[in-house]
């Protein structure tokens, strides 16, 4: 595999900008102010706007949301794939970039590598970890990087360009909550670096075999509800009851360690799982993912990060019959009380 790649040539075609809203996007009254600035307040076509090296580049911007990502929501996910899809299908365009907030950039970033067909071109996202009115701003530098990749001969999938870095967006996590290099990949490791315009590439562009559930997505009225609960010491049970009540039809299990869950929530999981809901158990680890499995234990998540899992046991939920919920015996008082899809 070559460490390096040459830049790409003037043939490149255009590349689509969409904004979604995030940091990247944030206005602050004091260029000093890290922190108290309102996120998403400028559109795509302003980022493209500041800078300046764009000028001479084949770039189009539109402005699909302006959320503060930890906001973010099943409708602009759907918008933005099918968006995107209807961008990378123009013969003209090499690929899109997608600038969003880095809270939840690493969900969105799975959810269309696993529903979105990107294999012929890229999908770029990005983010920034300070406003664009910061003295020392990270978003222009990213935009740019990421337009760039977004250009750059045989580059596919859902990748991220963040920090001079390149990401497969399956391998992404936030692991710092307000340095400007915020983002790690696991142990699958950064794909590469953007150094001085240039692609330094030191792992393959990613396979991204599509979920079964992409197919259908669009038509899905409503989405299976599958929640997060974090195992920690003192956990109750009662939490994971109550969401069955609320209707959860899915519940991962941030466990600790390698995947370990306090033997009151393993209990609650366990009635959870009669009452029909699906369980899985993956780490609060930002690392590692989940190893093994003892067959007493409830299914594990695998490498996939609790967010990661969360998603994906969404699309299986979405997939008539594909769940295996380990149980045929209901029981009525832990029944959801509202259906899905
Ligand atoms: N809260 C912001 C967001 O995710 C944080 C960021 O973008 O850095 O939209």
């Amino acid at each position: 595999m070559p460490s390096s790649e040459s830049q790409p040539g003037a043939a490149a075609g255009t590349v689509v900008v969409i904004g979604t809203g995030g940091t990247i996007a944030g206005v602050a009254a004091r260029a000093d102010d890290h922190v108290g600035y309102r996120s998403g307040e400028l559109g795509a076509e302003a980022l493209v706007s500041a800078v300046p090296p764009l000028a001479g580049r084949r770039v189009e911007a539109e402005t699909l949301a302006r959320l503060d990502s930890c906001d973010m929501d099943h409708a602009t996910w759907l918008a933005l794939r099918e968006r995107l899809a209807q961008v990378l299908a123009r013969s003209d365009v090499a690929g899109a970039v997608v600038t969003h907030g880095t809270d939840t950039l690493e969900e969105t970033a799975y959810f269309l590598h696993r529903t979105l067909a990107a294999q012929a071109k890229p999908v770029v996202m990005t983010a920034a970890m300070r406003p664009a009115t910061a003295l020392s701003a990270d978003g222009p530098q990213n935009l740019l990087d990421a337009v760039t990749l977004a250009g750059w001969p045989g580059a596919r999938g859902v990748l991220v360009a963040c920090g001079g870095r390149v990401f497969r967006g399956a391998d992404l996590r936030k692991v710092h909550g307000w340095r400007v290099d915020a983002f790690d990949a696991g142990d699958a490791g950064a794909m590469g670096v953007m150094a001085d315009g240039q692609l330094q590439r030191h792992r393959p562009w990613p396979e991204a075999p599509l979920h079964a559930a992409a197919a259908a997505l669009a038509a899905v009225a409503q989405w299976p509800s599958v929640d997060i609960v974090t195992s920690h010491a003192g956990a109750r049970g009662e939490v994971i009851d109550a969401l069955v009540r609320a209707g959860a039809r899915g519940i991962v299990i941030a466990g600790t360690g390698n995947g370990s869950v306090h033997r009151l929530l393993v209990e609650a999981a366990r009635r959870a799982e009669t009452a029909g809901v699906v369980v899985r158990r993956a780490s609060r680890c930002q690392l590692g993912g989940v190893v093994g499995q003892r067959p007493d234990a409830l299914p594990s998540a695998g490498a996939l990060t609790a967010p990661q899992a969360r998603i994906e046991l969404m699309l299986d939920l979405m997939v008539d019959g594909m769940v295996d919920t380990g149980s045929s015996r209901r029981d009525a008082s832990l029944e959801p009380k509202t259906g899905a899809c």
